[in-house]
């Protein structure tokens, strides 16, 4: 069953109304359309809560992808009393939590482009987040990262999507830097995120409308991982 995911059209939606589809062999929740954000491209999975018709909620503790065609699966609590196949509930996410990760995952995409190397991987969290860059034999300045993200945080760019066909990202290689938040593909699509003249790139993620709802940030910590490897950690500065 493939879920329709609001949060790719319009990623502050907080809460859909939705059918139960299914509840698949591992306990899972299977909707027909979700707001919730499954685990991937490092940023977490989405909690939060299904409220059924009569009031009572099914807290969600995270959101992931599932096996075969499932694309967004609904973990709840342990012990939780399980919806049936054909229930409508209102699907409701922790709006704060994620609301942090579309300002990390933003603030990320920023020092993708204030530091001009390869990116090999990233962790997004609600506090603290990284990129990981291979920089061969350069050097790195805590601070000019720093001042760099917040230059454009303060210049408050507008992000926007578009889309491009697969055609058009396979001949243009260049494009996958990465932030490796792979976007799906096979549909023929790819959708990109695209800060005008900040970062273009492939991004299926949850991000912000403008770069300066992320808000100061700093540089906490770059950590060595190997040779020419560096983690980039980032925390709100407010
Ligand atoms: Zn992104």
């Amino acid at each position: 069953m493939i879920t329709e995911e609001l949060f790719r059209a319009d990623s502050y939606l907080k809460e859909c109304e939705a059918t139960v589809e299914s509840i698949n062999d591992k306990g899972g929740i299977v909707l027909d359309r979700s707001v919730f954000y499954p685990t991937g491209g490092g940023q977490p999975g989405d909690s939060g809560v299904l409220v059924r018709g009569d009031g009572t909620e099914i807290a969600i503790i995270t959101t992931v992808k599932g096996d075969g065609d499932e694309n967004v699966v609904h973990v709840p609590a342990e012990g939780s009393a399980l919806p049936a196949p054909g229930d409508t509930v209102t699907a409701r996410i922790d709006w704060d939590r994620r609301y942090k990760h579309m300002r990390m995952h933003t603030g990320l995409h920023l020092m993708c482009a204030v530091v001009p190397h390869g990116v090999t991987g990233g962790k997004i969290g609600a506090d603290k987040s990284s990129l990981d860059f291979d920089i061969g034999d350069a050097t790195l300045d805590k601070d000019a990262i720093t001042e760099g993200i917040n230059k454009l945080v303060a210049d408050d760019h507008t992000v926007g999507a578009r889309w491009i066909t697969d055609e058009e990202l396979d001949s243009n290689p260049d494009l996958v830097r990465t932030m490796s938040v792979s976007p799906p593909r096979g549909s023929g699509k790819v959708r990109l995120l695209d800060i005008p003249e900040v970062d273009l790139q492939p991004c299926g993620g949850t991000h912000l409308a403008q770069t300066g709802e992320v808000g100061r940030v700093r540089v906490s910590k770059i950590e060595n991982k190997g040779k020419r490897n560096r983690r980039v950690n980032i925390v709100f500065d407010e």
